[in-house]
């Protein structure tokens, strides 16, 4: 079971105290014999008493978070190929007599399948 905080967010609020379970505001609800009458509920917050954020959203998040991970992977690893592409590519031309600039090679790499360039890759 995951610890919840909870904590008054009513304006001029007294009770800054951050409660582990929901419940009336001592501080802001208001009692007529005994019972209720304003009812004033806490606000779920984080442990630090901060904006809690919907747990849909943090699943939302996490999900995200791990599918954004393993894109990074794959750009990362797809980086790294063309990197090397790049560089034999550079070297190939340079051999040939052309100065190309990483910037350039880049533009070009975009239009031009750099694989053709340099072949597959063993
Ligand atoms: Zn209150």
């Amino acid at each position: 079971m995951m610890t919840t905080y909870w904590k008054c967010n009513s304006e001029g609020c007294t009770d800054t105290v951050t409660y582990r379970f929901k419940g009336l505001c001592r501080s802001c609800t208001t009692y007529e014999l005994g019972e209720p009458k304003t009812a004033v509920y806490r606000e779920r917050v984080n442990a630090d008493g901060s904006e809690y954020h919907k747990i849909e959203g943090m699943r939302v998040g996490q999900f995200v978070t791990r599918r954004q991970k393993m894109e990074m992977d794959k750009q990362y690893s797809k980086d790294r190929k063309m990197s090397t592409k790049m560089r034999k590519a550079r070297q190939i031309m340079r051999e040939e007599g052309i100065d190309i600039s990483k910037e350039e090679l880049m533009q070009i790499g975009e239009t031009v399948d750099l694989e053709q360039l340099v072949g597959e890759e063993e």
